[in-house]
């Protein structure tokens, strides 16, 4: 899904749709898209190839929580006020941009590549460490029991359980 810069005038090019993107680039292992992406986007020309690009995306990702390993559903709802550059300041003279900016996304030629942009937020926006809620309580590292779910199996049995993984270690 491209825009072309032309197409955006004096008052700027708002962009309204629904979108599938591909679970390849979560950037999180054991995560998935379990909704479309919608998303508004505000283009604005600043001058010197820089495009502004303000705009909304919501949706819905399946991830794995770091502690008690359970799927859950991730909802992203967020804001973004982006400015992108063209390649071609890349490619002209590296020192025209300082090392912040060269972070911020480029867009080739004439196109900017909606997907990619919120490809980038969407990543941006999750979770390092997906934990499924704040109390999530994890699993018990010795049986290994979900604690959100069920109570310890060796709470109460500490020193028999460190005689019985003594004997595993032999
Ligand atoms: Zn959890
Ligand atoms: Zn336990």
């Amino acid at each position: 899904m491209n825009i072309d810069i032309n197409e955006i005038g004096n008052k700027g090019l708002e962009v309204e749709d629904y979108i599938e993107l591909d679970d390849f680039y979560l950037i999180e292992d054991d995560s998935f898209f379990s909704d479309s992406v919608y998303f508004t986007m505000t283009f604005t020309n600043e001058g010197n190839g820089r495009i502004k690009a303000k705009g909304k995306v919501r949706t819905e990702v399946s991830m794995k929580c770091v502690k008690c390993l359970e799927k859950y559903e991730n909802n992203i709802n967020s804001k973004f006020d982006i400015v992108l550059f063209p390649m071609d300041i890349i490619d002209a003279d590296n020192s025209a941009l300082n090392p912040e900016e060269l972070e911020y996304i480029f867009y080739e030629g004439d196109k900017i590549d909606i997907k990619k942009i919120l490809q980038e937020q969407i990543n941006f926006f999750i979770p390092m460490n997906p934990v499924c809620s704040a109390s999530c309580k994890g699993i018990c590292q010795n049986c290994g029991a979900n604690l959100n779910n069920e109570s310890c199996r060796c709470e109460n049995t500490i020193n028999d359980n460190n005689l019985f993984s003594n004997k595993l270690k032999r």
